[in-house]
């Protein structure tokens, strides 16, 4: 994050299918964020738009949606941090709840993928949130279960590389599901989680155009974390207003 600036960060997960689509959907981006200082808009697209996107991208920053643990080797399907840090990529997304429960990440490998992503000097989105069943189990649960979360993906982190860290929280009832987690809450829980460890704090969970300010000026996070609202231009530029106003 630059100069205090919100940082607004575009999760396209597996999408779109086509290359055309997916020049469409980032030079309408880029056309429509093109005057906004305000913000630091970093889009993160599948992998293989990453080297187009990467000479065309303005003032747009670009991240990844995972990498992996080892530097490079005998690993089959892999795409090494350093490889996206020699591309120019500058932020990675890890733990997020899609990649703990379709390809059942746990804290341990997230936490090897953490350290290596900031060994190769990129930047880290760590992704914590917690499933319903945790939630409606109250306060304490969820703050137990977040706590452990951001213990154990920052294990054996410490000092410079900490500032390269960013924490998201996304609970996990939230995405996707059009059911934000009100700002109140996601204020209580971003008090509570500076105090386990100083990061940047971005919420994630069906942020639209309609609740994207309440977050940034009223629960005052430092970011967002879109998914769905990312793949349509208006309302991710709508968004972005939103949260600079
Ligand atoms: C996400 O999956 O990171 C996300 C925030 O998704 P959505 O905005 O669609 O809830």
């Amino acid at each position: 994050m630059s100069n205090n600036k919100p940082i607004i960060v575009a999760n396209w997960k597996c999408n779109p299918l086509d290359f055309r689509e997916a020049k469409k959907l980032f030079f309408a981006v880029a056309r429509k964020t093109k005057g906004n200082k305000g913000a630091e808009v970093v889009i993160c697209p599948p992998f293989v738009f990453i080297p187009f996107f990467m000479e065309r991208k303005g003032v747009l920053r670009l991240g990844a949606q995972n990498c992996f643990w080892r530097e490079k080797g005998a690993f089959t399907g892999e795409i090494s941090p350093f490889m996206l840090k020699g591309l120019g990529v500058e932020y990675v997304i890890l733990g997020h709840s899609e990649r703990r429960n379709y390809f059942r990440e746990d804290n341990k490998t997230i936490n090897k993928k953490v350290r290596l992503a900031l060994s190769s000097g990129l930047k880290v989105i760590l992704c914590i949130g917690e499933k319903l069943t945790i939630r409606r189990k109250g306060k304490r649960a969820v703050e137990n279960f977040l706590k452990n979360q951001l213990k154990a993906g920052l294990e054996g982190i410490k000092g410079k590389e900490l500032k390269n860290v960013f924490l998201a929280y996304e609970p996990i009832w939230a995405i996707g599901s059009g059911r934000a987690c009100p700002w109140e809450e996601a204020e209580k829980i971003k008090i509570f989680l500076k105090k386990v460890k100083r990061l940047p704090f971005l919420y994630g969970g069906s942020v639209n155009s309609e609740n994207a300010r309440d977050f940034i000026k009223r629960a005052k996070v430092q970011g967002l974390l879109i998914g769905g609202a990312s793949l349509k231009p208006k309302e991710f530029a709508k968004i972005i207003k939103e949260s600079v106003l």
